[in-house]
């Protein structure tokens, strides 16, 4: 029967954790072999391939000079900037043991961390390689973040060097990088000592300060040809953080380890993305997300592919473009998001016929539920299979996914088909804890431990780890992904949305409270609640209800608008673009219960056109009332 060889395999994976894992160990290179699979002692803290010691940089990198040292490591394209580079695996080992030596002048050493704000240009992979060489710690914070969240990051992580450039780019139009690293360290109590600068040429007028702001191209250039030896890990040593949102303010520190991470990519590579040594892989997604962190740098390079690095919209100079790459590049596994597939489906058709795309294996889509309508206009238009794939931050590597390189199963449509090897995934009831029966939902929960390659703890905070994660039931441990789902009767899984706060924007998870605490820094905001509203485009939207604390200005429609778009921007200067609420409307008072609790879910229904559910602890009636009025005012 199908499907029963991949089910086997996940059977074996959970009831002989040790056996399966130390095979899927042998796929990347130790320098001492470890001494045990799996140290459960103190749940629900897993600690894999105990007494080992690895590296990452050695295995995405060293590891392929002796085969492959003048295949393509990274294939560099830039729409933005019509630039394009090429790396040969000798050339990227050249240029990270440089990127390393530059570090470590500047005291880097191991467990130290260094945050890298970047747009997506070759020196930012350079520098995530160069830190895991040197046994530091990187945080790799998105490009598109603005300064108050990159300084929350910079006081939790508190690092040596900050990582940057001059600019980024998109669509055309340059975005400064510089006063964005200067007003977060301004911001934060403890800014890194050295802020390196990648000069693009494109910010003219970016300013140094003395002492502090360092040249990478200069620094470099004086290096010349150097190798900095590897710095041999622990396989449980941290490797890197991660920042994701949550229910509260403070975005959470994802802590990944370094012998569990690698071996997790590696054995995803051989089975679920089915990518071959000496192929190419094409990921569309930023570094500064986990899609981009895993799979456009180190699970690619370490099994040998090259990688392919876009800096670009879909769109530009054409929708073509993507069909383009894979051809000239003979792409063999594309991974992307639903939301950059429903941008491509609103463009001519003709463009996913202009390129002939016989490389092309498979398309991944990951981040955010994948539609019937999207799967199957790509599926048809590649002519290619789709494998919807569910995951998170914490995760690093796909939960449910088909695994077609353990069996090729067929897909369902909005379905990531199966629990992947090494998740124990248990559909489970909130308040008896027992599992639900197939066609019936319930919280998709993990039993630990979790598999190698997952979070190990929340950087700096066990007991946020524990606490967040591990608190679904009362009386045992499982891990939360605080996302319903529902099992049909032949065994596929489908994701229904989240359990908490936190909305999806375009594929981005986005904490409310976050967006929230950002509009309440208004001056004239009193109060406000922002909930995720169903867009066809970006899946969710934030949309935001406040109460400004005078009103008085806004009697006509000009002042209105005019108010709302500056509370739109403050949004954009804290958060970024990204967080940008799609509307801010205004009332004199957010629907509450009598214990003062946000009714988040009423809000959510009601700009969703939906009912808003049961409202016997409503604390006051009108409060609705001017959440329909004011959503009824803007659909006018
Ligand atoms: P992030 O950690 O930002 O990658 O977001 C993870 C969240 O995105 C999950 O908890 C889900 O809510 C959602 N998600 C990721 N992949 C999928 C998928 N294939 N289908 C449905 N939801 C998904």
């Amino acid at each position: 029967m199908t499907g029963e060889i991949q089910k086997r395999f996940h059977a074996r994976s959970i009831e002989d954790p040790d056996g399966f894992w130390r095979e899927q160990a042998e796929l990347i290179h130790w320098d001492k072999p470890f001494e045990q699979v799996l140290d459960y002692s103190r749940p629900p803290f897993a600690r894999w391939f105990v007494g080992g010691k690895t590296n990452l940089c050695y295995n995405a990198v060293d590891r392929h000079l002796a085969d492959r040292a003048d295949q393509n490591a990274v294939v560099y394209i830039s729409t933005e900037t019509g630039l394009e580079k090429n790396y040969t695996f000798r050339e990227l080992h050249a240029e990270v043991n440089r990127f390393a030596d530059v570090l470590k002048k500047l005291g880097v050493g191991k467990g130290d961390r260094v945050i890298i704000y970047m747009p997506m240009i070759p020196e930012a992979l350079f520098a995530m390689l160069a830190c895991t060489r040197l046994g530091a710690i990187h945080s790799v914070v998105f490009g598109g973040f603005a300064s108050h969240s990159l300084s929350t990051r910079i006081d939790d992580a508190r690092p040596l060097v900050m990582v940057t450039a001059d600019a980024g780019m998109r669509g055309g139009k340059s975005v400064c990088y510089k006063p964005l690293v200067d007003e977060a360290c301004r911001l934060a109590k403890h800014p890194p000592q050295n802020v390196l600068i990648v000069d693009r040429g494109i910010d003219r007028e970016m300013v140094r300060i003395p002492g502090r702001d360092k040249d990478y191209t200069e620094l470099r250039d004086a290096v010349g040809e150097v190798t900095v030896p590897v710095v041999w890990l622990e396989s449980t040593d941290p490797s890197y953080i991660l920042y994701t949102s949550g229910t509260t303010g403070k975005p959470k520190g994802v802590q990944r380890d370094t012998g569990g991470h690698a071996v997790a990519l590696a054995a995803s590579m051989r089975h679920i993305f089915c990518g071959k040594p000496g192929e190419a892989m094409f990921t569309t997604s930023d570094i500064g997300w986990v899609v981009g962190h895993s799979y456009i740098v180190y699970a690619p390079l370490i099994q040998g592919m090259t990688t392919i690095m876009y800096e670009g919209l879909p769109t530009r100079p054409d929708a073509g473009i993507w069909w383009k790459i894979v051809a000239q590049h003979r792409v063999s596994v594309m991974f992307s998001s639903p939301t950059a597939i429903r941008v491509l489906k609103k463009q001519d058709p003709k463009y996913l016929a202009q390129h002939d795309l016989k490389s092309l294996r498979y398309l991944f889509l990951a981040g955010e539920p994948l539609d019937e309508p999207t799967a199957r206009w790509i599926s048809d238009g590649l002519g290619v299979p789709v494998v919807d794939n569910y995951w998170q931050t914490e995760t690093g590597w796909p939960i449910l996914s088909a695994m077609l390189g353990v069996e090729e199963t067929p897909r369902k449509y909005g379905s990531p088909s199966f629990p992947v090897y090494g998740y124990n995934v248990q559909l489970l009831d909130e308040s008896t804890g027992q599992k639900v029966a197939a066609d019936q939902k319930g919280v998709l929960g993990i039993v630990p431990p979790l598999p190698p390659g997952c979070l190990t703890t929340v950087w700096g905070d066990d007991a946020r780890f524990v606490s967040t994660y591990f608190s679904l039931l009362k009386d045992r441990k499982v891990y939360s992904s605080f996302d319903w789902g529902i099992r049909d009767q032949d065994g596929y899984y489908f994701i229904l949305g989240r359990t908490d706060d936190v909305i999806n924007v375009a594929g981005h998870r986005l904490g409310t409270r976050e967006i929230e605490e950002a509009i309440s820094g208004h001056h004239n905001i009193a109060e406000v609640a922002v909930v995720g509203v169903e867009d066809k485009l970006k899946g969710q939207v934030p949309i935001a209800f406040a109460v400004p604390k005078n009103a008085s200005g806004l009697v006509d429609s000009a002042a209105y608008r005019a108010f709302e778009k500056e509370v739109m921007d403050t949004v954009d200067k804290s958060l970024g673009g990204i967080a940008r609420p799609a509307r801010v409307h205004f009332v004199t008072l957010l629907p509450k219960t009598r214990s003062g609790k946000l009714l988040r879910r009423s809000i959510q229904a009601l700009a969703e056109g939906r009912d808003p559910g049961d409202l016997t602890t409503l604390d006051d009636a009108t409060a609705l009332e001017q959440i329909r009025a004011a959503l009824q005012r803007s659909a006018d």
